[in-house]
């Protein structure tokens, strides 16, 4: 098979890096495709507030896995060591369109980025067609999909066209979520974890004094870093089932600092999805997920002392409780819900309603041209769990006949189902490297085990 060219998908950081991985072990030439305005920032880091910080220390932040301290010299270069520990989103943003730039400079036209949202890709004899919306037509010998997460699923209770305008917000990261609020009004926010954190962070920021109520089933907010925090190295890998990845991070918690118990699970955590059976996973999904995704990612220590903060002085409640629905009162809405512990039902009149549940995966669901059309193909399908989009260990598309191909490639976020630990960045540049490496024959060359 020829390895030419690889069209690639999505802009983020995900695609980006598997462009610049393709450069930098002189792999094909790649086309970048990207629908917005901005390449390399992707969601994460493109509508940030100054405010929105990483989660991630910066010296783990590196967008290359061979040059673990690239992004602390590119800081201590463009920001004269003025930054440290948790960096500005918008600052990480910088970094990916710096590194993106010198990349295509450095390319020598091997790098080309399209402004344009794809819209299907078609196999043939010539290669793979990718289709963009204004009617052109890209060829490749692979196509990488880098399409990142679905966007949150509008919850259950709310029919935004019944609501007044401006009072349902399905973007959380829109900065017209602060708009035309008094300050006695109330927001409401769908969701308690890290979107939830952004939006009370955002609402701050633009002045909002009003009340900002946060509910989710749990109730579940995401815990903080701490500074001095041991790394300890687990000696074996858990059993992996629910309850055993349970039992193992409750005993070792014990032991040492639960933080550390979390983190040394690190490099087992793919093998233990990998060998999970499927009820298994579904078991961890149901009962373990929410609080996973609190003790796994967490809150820069300023940001959780914002937070505190704000809850101390009654400027946000955080509770557990299912929304049952919403219905318009003037500019207003009147939302009903059930707490989580008890028979009573709540209401609350607010001015806006913000969805921060989070990101989705389920493809059956999504209304993306692209991915409905690669479904409707056959060459896409959802993986078992739903959660994103199905490939195998080598990141290869499994189509509807459960075959595995070598021309049509997935990484990042939609990931999940094979790798389930592929959201952050220590996790998708170790994806996007290998990947690229794959498809610039570089796999069998030095720089293995990582
Ligand atoms: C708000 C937020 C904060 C985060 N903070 C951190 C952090 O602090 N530390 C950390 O390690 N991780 C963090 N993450 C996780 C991680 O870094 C991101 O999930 C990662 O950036 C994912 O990148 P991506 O390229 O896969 O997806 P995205 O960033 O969503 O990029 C996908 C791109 O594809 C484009 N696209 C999609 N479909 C098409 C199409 N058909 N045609 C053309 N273009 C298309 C989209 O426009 C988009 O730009 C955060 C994630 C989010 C959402």
């Amino acid at each position: 098979m020829r390895h030419d060219h690889v069209a690639i998908i999505g802009g983020g950081f995900s695609g980006t890096l598997l462009a610049v991985n393709l450069l930098r072990h002189d792999g094909p030439r790649a086309t970048l495709i990207e629908r917005r305005p901005h390449t390399a920032r992707g969601v994460a880091y493109a509508a940030a507030h100054p405010d929105h910080l990483l989660n991630v220390r910066a010296d783990n932040m590196s967008a290359l896995p061979d040059d673990p301290g690239h992004f602390a010299r590119w800081l201590e270069t463009a920001h004269g060591g003025r930054i440290k520990g948790f960096a500005p989103r918008l600052v990480y943003g910088d970094y990916l369109d710096a590194l993106l730039a010198e990349t295509v400079a450095r390319s020598g036209g091997r790098l080309r980025v399209v402004q344009a949202e794809a819209i299907d890709v078609a196999p043939g004899a010539d290669g793979m067609r990718v289709m963009l919306a204004g009617g052109e037509a890209i060829v490749a010998d692979h196509v990488v999909l880098a399409p990142g997460n679905l966007p949150p699923h509008t919850p259950a209770g709310i029919d935004p066209s019944v609501l007044p305008a401006g009072c349902y917000a399905a973007d959380p990261w829109s900065a017209d979520i602060a708009a035309d609020l008094a300050p006695d009004d109330v927001v409401l926010v769908l969701g308690t974890g890290l979107t939830m954190v952004d939006i009370a962070l955002l609402l701050d920021a633009r002045g909002f004094g009003g009340r900002i109520v946060a509910l989710s089933r749990r109730g579940l907010l995401p815990r903080p870093h701490a500074e001095g925090v041991a790394k300890t190295q687990r000696a074996e890998r858990p059993e992996p089932t629910a309850v055993g990845l349970l039992r193992a991070v409750r005993t070792r918690a014990r032991e040492i600092e639960w933080r550390s118990a979390i983190d040394e699970l690190r490099p087992y955590t793919q093998s233990i999805w990998r060998a999970m059976a499927l009820p298994e996973r579904h078991r961890f999904l149901r009962h373990l997920r929410a609080w996973w995704d609190v003790h796994r990612h967490r809150l820069a220590p300023s940001v959780w002392d914002k937070i505190e903060a704000m809850r101390a002085d009654g400027r946000l409640d955080v509770g557990a409780a299912k929304l049952i629905d919403a219905h318009p009162d003037g500019d207003h809405a009147i939302v009903r819900y059930r707490p989580r512990h008890g028979d009573t039902v709540g209401t609350l009149r607010v001015r806006r309603i913000v969805n921060g549940t989070g990101p989705q995966g389920d493809l059956t669901a999504t209304q993306e041209p692209l991915l409905r059309a690669l479904t409707g193909r056959g060459l896409l399908r959802a993986d078992p769990l739903r959660i994103g989009i199905d490939v195998d260990q080598d990141s290869q598309a499994i189509g509807r006949d459960g075959t595995a191909s070598d021309r049509l490639i997935a990484v990042g976020p939609m990931t999940r189902g094979a790798f389930w630990e592929i959201v952050a960045v220590p996790d998708i540049r170790r994806q996007a490297w290998s990947v690229a490496r794959r498809l610039s024959n570089a796999q069998w060359v030095g720089g293995e085990g990582l």
